[in-house]
């Protein structure tokens, strides 16, 4: 399964939030065997986000988004999704009536906006703040705040899948530049991705969907160069 990955908001781009959302659901991802294909930042405007959503759900098998779904002039993630879609904004009942019961809100102090997904979708309820997000397609629409999207996509996690890949990590105690010619033996021989990382030492990552190969792989490696003692 293929997924990409879109965070939209102005302050990510201009460094004032860390990217962490990005981070933790790539993680989330990929320890469910999903392979993600695309991380994207955009600034809050419906014709790039929507652009965006409609190019990557014709490429990948889901694209989750997050980011912009409040009340505020600043919050167009949905209107660029339902765009996307050709769709219009339009009130749900159900995500009021979560709200209503669920959150303890009353029905007339909630802005409209709140409960305003694209038409054709299911909304997603928000376990820890107000707006809802939603499910259009094969698109999920999960909010900004950290706490309040990992507490939605909990909700969506089952329907993201892949095969189990096994992960073996070789700290090595010589140059990247070095090693060159046993990473190209490595990728001959086993059928593995092979991931060099510098930094203090070059950490040398092995995956694959065979564990045997990984296995062997680690080994053949582990043989072959300077480990670092740890
Ligand atoms: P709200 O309903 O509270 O407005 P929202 O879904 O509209 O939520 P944003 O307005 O985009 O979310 O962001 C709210 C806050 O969540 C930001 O000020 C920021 O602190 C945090 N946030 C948003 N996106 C990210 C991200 N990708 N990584 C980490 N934090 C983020
Ligand atoms: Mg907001």
């Amino acid at each position: 399964m293929d997924v990409a990955v879109v965070t939209v908001g102005d302050e990510l781009l201009a460094g004032d939030t860390a990217n962490t959302n990005a981070t933790w659901l790539c993680t989330e991802l990929t320890d469910r065997g999903v392979s993600v294909r695309r991380v994207i930042t955009l600034p809050d405007e419906i014709g790039d986000i929507a652009r965006v959503v409609n190019e990557y759900r014709a490429e990948y098998d889901a694209v989750v988004i997050t980011g912009g779904l409040g009340p505020t002039h600043d919050d167009l993630t949905m209107a660029a999704v339902a765009a996307a879609f050709g769709q219009e904004l339009e009130h749900n009942q159900a995500a009021e009536d979560w709200l209503v019961e669920e959150g303890g809100y009353s029905a007339d102090v909630l802005d409209p906006g709140t409960t305003a997904i694209p038409a054709g979708a299911d909304p997603l309820h928000n376990e820890v703040g107000v707006a809802p997000g939603c499910v259009i397609g094969d698109v999920y629409v999960l909010p900004g705040v950290p706490a309040e999207m990992k507490a939605m996509f909990a909700d969506v996690a089952d329907q993201f899948s892949g095969p189990e890949r096994f992960v073996v990590q070789v700290p090595v105690d010589e140059p990247e530049s070095h090693l060159v010619e046993r990473f190209a033996d490595l990728r001959d021989r086993f059928d593995v991705s092979v991931g060099s990382y510098p930094g203090d030492h070059v950490r040398v990552k092995l995956s694959g969907t065979d564990r045997e190969q990984v296995e062997a792989a680690e080994a053949w490696l582990r043989e072959r160069v300077d480990l670092l003692e740890e």
